[in-house]
């Protein structure tokens, strides 16, 4: 069956159970503070779990795509080594929220199983909770119970907390589980080992698949646990390791997942896989990891030094580095995989198909920068290496070229093992941890569990129509962190306060109590769909009502530069052509930022144009057309733009101004003629196909036309006349110029009349015209006059010093016959006596020069030349 039919029938499967199917959500997470990237399918229903909002559909089935690369779920060390975890794979779940729970979820995980695409009965396994003491929990003998309708009792195996018990996180919903494992050995291999014995024990070829969570706890942050109000089930189950059994290979890079990237990577690379080990690693990690970097680039991340977009960049460059070290690649090549990676996946995730040339070229400029680096690295430990005394090399020095110049560890230890040197690893993991941990204390966030105050309360935004309400505080809770020390988070059931998201900060105010106390607002931010205010303190009494009051002056700043950034990406659709997509926005109340798809310098006329484009949709004052609460498909089909990466719930919110409709959860001026002006400040490049403008409006343009024209004035102050400033100043460079020239003759004109003088001074010394004298000459008139007294001689030997602006400069001369004749080389006497002036320079053997930075060393050094004679 092939992969594509797999997809299709896990999902058909499911429809007909009367669950509803969704798409899959970005893999790039943005509001959540916990977690940088999807790692399960059950990440993007967080909310849901949480109660923090309601689902269309109770029952819901998908395939999401997971990167697990970093936290709590990590399996980047493994990819490649084994054949089957990946970097990025998908996770085929079916959700009930309330609804069905371990009854339901393991009857038709096993009709699914053995009647859809018929897994041989005979080679499964399942486990099921033991049970853990210390936790207070039992064994799960409902589901025993349960699978036993379906299950020989000898399939069913107990498993202990750390395989049976899933958990979000340090804290949150939580509860038992249940896998399911597959044994895919040969017949003989199952006659000679029982397969029950080899589950979960990492073998290859007995594995867990699926995996069924009963989620019927909450961790508090005190570690113990609560029962949760309602139960839910959360299943996941690996696409390309479910392939794998139906397609009776044994590894996923067998199934058709996988294959044409395998054999586009051994075309590219000359290389065969099943000859060596390390071949067949380097080819897997490869095939693997343009996966997980193309999908993170088409949601919008890309590689950088920073967060989510850092762990992207380290993956690349293991791959990368694979390919450099065991398939003798040096030039770019992984970026040639994306149109294969297209090929297989495009249909199911469009979002590739549309990105591909994004994909590419960031890819290619990826590796060619750190093929670079890995060039340059290879030198520094090539110095490191010769700096060694002994035969280990120190775990700082390889820390140094791990951290500054991003020269990986193991490509040193290999390195450094066929020279036959040792690496000191273990002062390398040291420095390494230490780094670590004080990092992590200086980003740990301790958090309290929240002080409910009214169950179940859903939380209104107002803040579109109104900057002030009457609120109530539902749940607060204490957070402590080094960066930002002790606040407090505040949930209202309605609020004013718009938080941080789409690219736009969130605001601040404050809150006042009747009797007039006043709390402040600093910064409002999303959690798992719950607004947060923070604060430094409490009000001394959480209950009653409070008026809550936005902070007007920076959130209608803030408004005007979103509506100009919408304005901004008309007009470069407009100017440049509809390849323009944003990549990027960030929306303050002082400025806004917008990064964007496109591939050479927007130029000097064509920002013109975007800016007049922008400032005319100002003057026509259009006005605000705004839906809240529509479908998304509507929306899409009635032309909204929408982002790619971007998580856009069942009912969206669309803003049009003029032509252009998107989708926007952000806040807009009622009137485009709110934004009073618009001014673009800077552009330029980000990443390899990707710009960057940055613009004012409103008040801050208004600031910058104030500042631009005193400056102005002061420019026409200082040139004193009251003629056209652009012409004095052409006239000022012109002069300046004429007069340049000038002091070069005249400069020219005093070193040949020195030269007449000086060739009366020359000192025969063994038949060599010998002078060495300080002189009061530039650089290039001293050359000129070194070969002006050289000119016509075979026999010429000459030393200059000079002191030009506090610095010293030694020039040599020598005939070229004497650099023959007598094994003579300027070079060298520079370098040499460059030690009385502390520099040193070189140059050809017949004229070198020397900078250094003590002048009152020239006399020695001229002292001094003579001996290179005698
Ligand atoms: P394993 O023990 O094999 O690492 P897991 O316990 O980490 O699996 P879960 O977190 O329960 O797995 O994820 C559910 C399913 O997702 C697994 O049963 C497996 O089929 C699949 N899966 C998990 N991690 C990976 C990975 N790195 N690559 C591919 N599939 C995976
Ligand atoms: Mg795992």
């Amino acid at each position: 069956m092939k992969s594509q039919e797999v997809r299709k029938q896990f999902l058909e499967f499911f429809k007909s159970k009367n669950h509803s199917i969704v798409a899959s959500a970005p893999m790039v997470l943005k509001d959540d503070p916990t977690l940088m990237f999807t790692n399960a399918g059950m990440v993007p229903f967080k909310e849901y779990f949480l109660g923090n909002a309601t689902p269309k559909n109770n029952r819901l089935a998908d395939t999401q795509k997971c990167l697990r690369v970093s936290g709590k779920h990590n399996d980047l060390e493994e990819v490649g080594k084994d054949t089957y975890h990946h970097t990025m794979f998908e996770m085929l779940g079916n959700w009930s929220f309330g609804d069905y729970f371990k009854e339901e979820a393991i009857a038709w995980a096993w009709e699914f199983l053995t009647e859809v695409v018929k897994v041989d009965k005979d080679s499964i396994y399942v486990s099921i909770f033991e049970g853990d003491e210390s936790e207070g929990l039992k064994r799960d003998q409902e589901a025993y119970n349960i699978w036993t309708k379906h299950i020989d009792e000898s399939r069913i195996i107990n498993g202990n907390k750390k395989d049976n018990f899933w958990e979000m996180g340090a804290q949150g919903p939580c509860g038992p589980c249940s896998e399911i494992h597959v044994d895919i050995r040969s017949a003989e291999e199952k006659a000679a080992v029982d397969g029950k014995s080899l589950v979960n024990m990492d073998h290859p070829l007995v594995i867990e698949i699926w995996n069924l969570v009963f989620m019927q706890y909450n961790r508090l942050a005190n570690g113990s646990l609560t029962k949760l109000p309602n139960q839910h089930v959360d299943t996941g189950m690996g696409f390309e390791r479910l392939c794998m059994v139906l397609q009776g290979v044994q590894s996923n890079y067998d199934t058709d997942v996988f294959t044409p990237l395998m054999r586009e990577v051994e075309t590219i690379t000359s290389s065969k896989c099943g000859e060596t080990e390390e071949t067949d690693i380097a080819v897997r990690v490869i095939a693997d990891h343009v996966r997980a970097v193309s999908f993170s680039i088409a949601d919008g991340q890309l590689p950088s030094n920073t967060g989510a977009g850092y762990v992207i960049r380290r993956i690349l460059r293991r791959a990368i580095r694979y390919g450099f070290t065991f398939l003798d690649t040096k030039e770019p090549f992984i970026y040639k995989l994306v149109s294969t990676l297209v090929n297989q996946m495009g249909d199911a995730f469009p979002e590739l198909e549309a990105q591909k040339n994004l994909i590419t070229n960031v890819i290619r400029e990826e590796e060619a920068s750190f093929l670079r680096t890995l060039d340059k690295g290879l030198i520094l430990l090539d110095n490191v290496i010769a700096n060694t005394k002994g035969d280990t090399v120190s775990g700082d020095k390889a820390f140094e070229l791990y951290d500054t110049y991003g020269f990986p560890i193991d490509l040193t230890a290999l390195i450094l093992s066929e020279k036959n040197l040792k690496l000191d690893e273990a002062g390398f993991d040291a420095a390494l941890k230490e780094q670590k941990d004080r990092s992590r204390a200086a980003t740990k966030v301790e958090t309290d569990d929240w002080n409910i105050l009214q169950e179940d309360a859903e939380e209104e935004f107002v803040g579109y129509d109104t900057l002030e309400a009457s609120v109530k505080i539902t749940r607060y809770r204490k957070t402590e962190s080094k960066k930002d020390g002790e606040l407090y988070q505040l949930v209202f059931n309605l609020t004013p306060f718009y938080p941080e998201g789409g690219g736009q900060v969130g605001d601040k105010g404050y809150l006042e109590t009747p009797s007039g106390e006043v709390v402040y607002i600093i910064d409002t931010k999303k959690e798992n769909n719950l607004i947060i205010h923070l604060a430094k303190n409490l009000p001394r009494s959480t209950e009653g009502t409070f008026k809550a009051v936005v902070d007007v002056k920076q959130r209608s700043r803030t408004a005007a530069n979103h509506t100009a950034t919408h304005l901004l990406h008309q007009g470069l659709r407009k100017i440049l052509g509809t390849h323009v997509e944003q990549k990027g926005s960030m929306v303050h109340s002082r400025n806004l930022r917008f990064d964007f798809s496109h591939f050479s310098k927007v130029t000097i006329e064509e920002l013109k144009e975007v800016e007049d484009f922008v400032n005319a949709r100002i003057r026509e004052n259009l006005t605000l057309e705004e839906q809240r609460g529509i479908p998304y498909d509507q929306a899409i089909q009635e032309g909204a733009i929408a982002l790619f990466g971007e998580k856009y719930g069942d009912a969206v919110r669309t803003i049009r101004f003029g032509k252009s409709m998107e989708l926007c959860g952000g806040t807009h001026v009622k009137n485009t003629g709110e934004i009073w002006h618009f001014k673009i400040t800077s552009e330029g490049a980000v990443a390899s196909g990707i710009r960057r403008i940055e613009a004012i409006t409103s008040d801050a343009a208004k600031d910058y036309f104030t500042s631009e024209t005193e400056a102005y004035n002061q420019v026409k102050a200082t040139l004193k006349g009251n003629q056209d400033p652009v012409k004095a100043i052409t006239s000022l460079l012109d002069e300046n110029a004429a007069l340049k020239k000038q002091v070069e003759a005249l400069i020219k004109e005093k070193a040949q009349n020195l030269s007449g003088d000086l060739a009366k001074e020359f000192v025969d010394i063994d038949g060599v015209d010998f002078l060495a004298k300080k002189v009061d000459l530039d650089a290039g008139a001293i050359k000129d006059l070194a070969f002006k007294l050289g000119e016509n001689k075979d026999n010429v030997f000459l030393l200059f010093g000079t002191e030009q602006n506090g610095k010293a400069l030694l020039s040599c001369y020598i005939s070229k016959e004497l650099v023959a004749s007598k094994n003579l080389n300027a070079g060298t006497v520079v370098r040499e006596l460059g030690k009385h002036i502390q520099g040193g320079g070189g140059g050809q053997p017949f004229f070198a020069t020397a900078g250094g930075k003590n002048p009152a060393g020239i006399d020695a050094a001229i002292a001094e030349v003579k001996n290179y004679l005698v």
